[in-house]
C-alpha cells in the first residue's frame, strides 16, 4: 500500500489494479442469480476477484468455482454466518473455511433448519392477518438446498402480485420490529469466530455498523471477538456512512484488524451493485495468509 493513499467512504485508495469484491450472494441464499450467473455478472462488471458469501451455506461453492475457472475470474469461497447476541443480529463473513469441518457444518445445518421453521411461523402470522400468502408459495421461491430467508417471503409476495419490490415487504411486514417477525437459531458471534477459525477460515465482521439496524456491534463485543480470533472488519459497505467508516478504521487501527470493502450484491434483490466497494490486493493477501490453507482461492 502506498504511503500517500487516503482511505475514503468508497474504499481504501489503491493503485490501479485488481478489482476485488469479497461479499456477494447467489440463489443458494437470498441473491437472485445462480452461482454461475453471479460469476458471469462479476466478469461483466470487471471484477477480477469475487467472493461468494451465501448466508449459512457453502452450497454454491462448486458451481461458482467451475464458472470462475471458465470465465477467468478468481473466486474466494466464503460464507456469511447470521449470529445473534441479546436480540441484535450480527453477520460474520468467513473466508476459506474447510467445507468438511463437522462443527461448522453442523452449526450451519442447524441454522438452515431453524430458518425454515421460522419462515413458516412468520407466514402463518401474516396469513392470519389477511396478507395473501401461503408457505407453499414461499417455498416455491427457495432454490433446492438454498438457505431460506425473509427475502423469499418478499419474493412470494412479488410472484403473487401483492408488491413489486423486496424492499416494500421489508418496510411493511418483515422488519425486526414487525409483529410478524420471528427469530431463528443463530450462534453467538464469539462462538461463530471460534468455529470459523477452527475450520481454518478467516472471520471478518460484515457491515458492523449498518445504519438501518437499531444498534451496531458494540466495541466491547468486537474486542471479545478479536480475542477469539477475529481478523477484520468490512468497513467499506453501502450501509456505512463516513462516520461508520471512521469508527471501523479507528477500531481496526487500535486492534490491528484488516479492513475490507465489498458490495454485498444480491442481484435484483437489492440496489447494491458489484464492485461498488472494493478490497485492496494487500488485504486479500493477508486474508489468504491468515487461513489454514486447507481451502484455497480458486485461480483460473
Ligand atoms: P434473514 O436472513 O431471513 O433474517 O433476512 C435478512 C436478509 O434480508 C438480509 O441478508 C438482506 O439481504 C435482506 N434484506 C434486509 N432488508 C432488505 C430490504 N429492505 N430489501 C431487500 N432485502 C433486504
Ligand atoms: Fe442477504
Ligand atoms: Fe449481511
Ligand atoms: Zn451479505
Amino acid at each position: 500500500m502506498s504511503v500517500t493513499s487516503e482511505p475514503s467512504a468508497h474504499g481504501p485508495a489503491q493503485e490501479p489494479g485488481q478489482v476485488i469484491d469479497l461479499h456477494a450472494h447467489s440463489t443458494i441464499s437470498d441473491g437472485t442469480e445462480s452461482p454461475t450467473e453471479l460469476v458471469e455478472a462479476a466478469a461483466a462488471a470487471g471484477v477480477d476477484v469475487l467472493a461468494i458469501t451465501d448466508h449459512d451455506t457453502v452450497g454454491g461453492w462448486e458451481e461458482a468455482s467451475s464458472a470462475a475457472r471458465r470465465l477467468g475470474v478468481t473466486l474466494v469461497p466464503g460464507i456469511e454466518i447470521s449470529c445473534a447476541v441479546g436480540g441484535v443480529s450480527i453477520h460474520l463473513l468467513g473466508y476459506l473455511t474447510d467445507p468438511d469441518n463437522a462443527a461448522l457444518m453442523d452449526e450451519l445445518a442447524h441454522a438452515r433448519e431453524s430458518r425454515a421453521t421460522r419462515l413458516e411461523r412468520m407466514v402463518a402470522r401474516m396469513a392470519a392477518d389477511g396478507i395473501p400468502l401461503t408457505y407453499e408459495q414461499v417455498l416455491a421461491q427457495v432454490a433446492p438446498g438454498a438457505t431460506p430467508g425473509r427475502p423469499h417471503i418478499a419474493d412470494a409476495l412479488i410472484a403473487n402480485g401483492t408488491i413489486r419490490h423486496r424492499d416494500e415487504a421489508f418496510h411493511e411486514w418483515l422488519g425486526e420490529d414487525s409483529p410478524y417477525y420471528v427469530s431463528h437459531h443463530a450462534p453467538h458471534p464469539v462462538r461463530a469466530v471460534e468455529l470459523v477459525r477452527a475450520a481454518g477460515g478467516v472471520p471478518i465482521i460484515a457491515h458492523p455498523f449498518t445504519r438501518t439496524r437499531s444498534r451496531g456491534v458494540d466495541e466491547a463485543l468486537i474486542e471479545r471477538m478479536h480475542a477469539a480470533g477475529l481478523v477484520g472488519l468490512e468497513a467499506y459497505h453501502r450501509d456505512h456512512g463516513p462516520e461508520q467508516v471512521a469508527r471501523a478504521e479507528a477500531i481496526a487501527e487500535r486492534l490491528g484488524l484488516l479492513l475490507t470493502g465489498s458490495s454485498d450484491y444480491h442481484g435484483e434483490g437489492k440496489l447494491n451493485r458489484l464492485a461498488e466497494r472494493t478490497t485492496g490486493a494487500d488485504v486479500l493477501d493477508a486474508i489468504e495468509q491468515a487461513s489454514s490453507g486447507e481451502t484455497t482461492i480458486v485461480r483460473p
